[in-house]
């Protein structure tokens, strides 16, 4: 018999992904806020896809897990969809390794995502979790480099592909960028 799960390891960070981490660390065993927006809502649906470990730097303190689970109990039952699911489904379709699991992807609030070229480390001192984020205009639009030296940029209303020249040009010049 084996206890290898079937389902590819999907890990989700806790503090900053699924609990709003506003108030910062209090101590392992102490969780003082609220959800993230659509946090239950998307553990749910990827519990059929995925093997869903729940992990923080919680999971390995005394009472980290126990307090997590305990979190799940208060706030998932009060999700506006918390109707539409199995009844007490965390509790069963969750898991919370006390040790980080090799995963087949990760979900984190605070991770650079390697794709191929490293970045310049003072680079990485800019980080800034999504939450943390100066939320001006265009700090809330998505920029993704596209092939031909273009850049997709995106908001909540419309998106645009414009040359990378251009962004260049808008992000040195301050004045541009105030008159936006
Ligand atoms: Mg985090």
């Amino acid at each position: 018999m084996t206890d290898k799960p079937r389902k590819p390891i999907l890990l989700v960070d806790f503090d900053g992904v699924i609990h709003s981490y506003a108030s910062g660390w209090r101590g392992a065993d102490v969780i003082p806020d609220d959800p993230v927006d659509g946090a239950f809502q998307f553990l749910y649906c990827a519990t059929s896809l995925f093997h869903v470990n729940v992990y923080s730097s919680r999971s390995s303190e005394p009472n980290g897990i126990e307090a997590m689970r305990q979190w799940f109990d208060y706030h998932a039952p009060k999700n506006p969809d918390a109707h539409l699911m199995t009844a007490h489904w965390w509790r069963t379709d969750l898991h919370f390794p006390r040790e980080k699991p090799a995963a087949f992807l990760t979900i984190d609030d605070r991770c650079w995502c390697f794709e191929g070229a490293f970045p310049l480390p003072e680079d990485l001192l800019l980080f800034e979790p999504w939450n943390k984020r100066n939320r001006g205009d265009f700090q809330r639009c998505m920029v993704a480099p596209m092939a031909g030296d273009m850049v997709f940029i995106a908001d909540e209303t419309a998106s645009v592909v414009v040359p990378r020249a251009l962004i260049d040009r808008f992000v040195a010049d301050p004045e541009t960028r105030e008159s936006r």
